[in-house]
């Protein structure tokens, strides 16, 4: 599997180009901006991109959605859970005094276990909510796109409008941490990891399991 990351707009969101390198098919996974930017390492890796990715619809993770759109006429990928949340778009930028994207548009409203191929790669939609209300992950084999969920030492807030702390820690230690160690996390944020790095170290991490073991 092809990928690589660009890091992007004033958050220093991750969007990651990925591919079946066979195939030559190819995805954005939540485009934050700088897309001319991202087409070009598509263009260079010789990927078609026919598909977008959006693990939430957080501002920083869907301003370039748009833009990339109209310039691949790629599908576009969000869950149902965050269809409030992209409404509310206007207000985000508001919120954050940030200027407000060209609103995407999304073909396919996905949900828990749905599949999407990329050529010869399947991924599968995982729900895992709390930092956003239908916050999803792509996994494909050992690869997981995690958005705003696990990070390296670190894990997605919850104070965020629509942010849930308990449903964080629900959906995170009974999913993410049921996938295996040497499961590789690309996360909308920061330097990649593996699960199993991160359940033997990440403080976050450490005091959820703790939380979940107390009750
Ligand atoms: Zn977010």
């Amino acid at each position: 599997m092809f990928l690589a990351k660009l890091v992007v707009g004033p958050f220093a969101e991750n969007s990651y180009v990925i591919g079946d390198e066979k195939t030559h098919e190819g995805a954005l996974v939540d485009p934050g901006g700088d897309v001319e930017h991202l087409l070009e390492i598509a263009k260079r890796a010789k990927l078609k991109i026919g598909k977008i990715l959006i693990t939430h619809a957080h501002w920083d993770h869907v301003f370039g959605v748009a833009e990339a759109k109209r310039l691949t006429g790629a599908e576009t990928f969000l869950p149902k859970g965050e269809k409030k949340m992209l409404a509310a778009l206007d207000r985000q930028s508001e919120m954050m005094g940030l200027p407000a994207p060209e609103m995407p548009a999304i073909d396919t409203w996905v949900a828990e276990g749905d599949a999407i191929r990329i050529g010869d790669l399947e991924f599968r939609v995982i729900l895992v909510p709390g930092h956003s209300p239908g916050h999803v992950a792509y996994l494909s084999g050992l690869d997981a796109m995690s958005g705003d969920t696990l990070m390296a030492g670190s894990v997605g807030r919850t104070d965020l409008p629509g942010g849930d702390f308990d449903v964080f820690v629900d959906s995170f230690t009974e999913k993410i941490l049921k996938w295996p160690d040497d499961t590789r996390v690309h996360p909308g944020h920061g330097p990649s990891t593996t699960v199993g790095e991160e359940r033997d170290s990440n403080p976050f991490v450490l005091e959820m399991l703790a939380m979940r073991a107390r009750r």
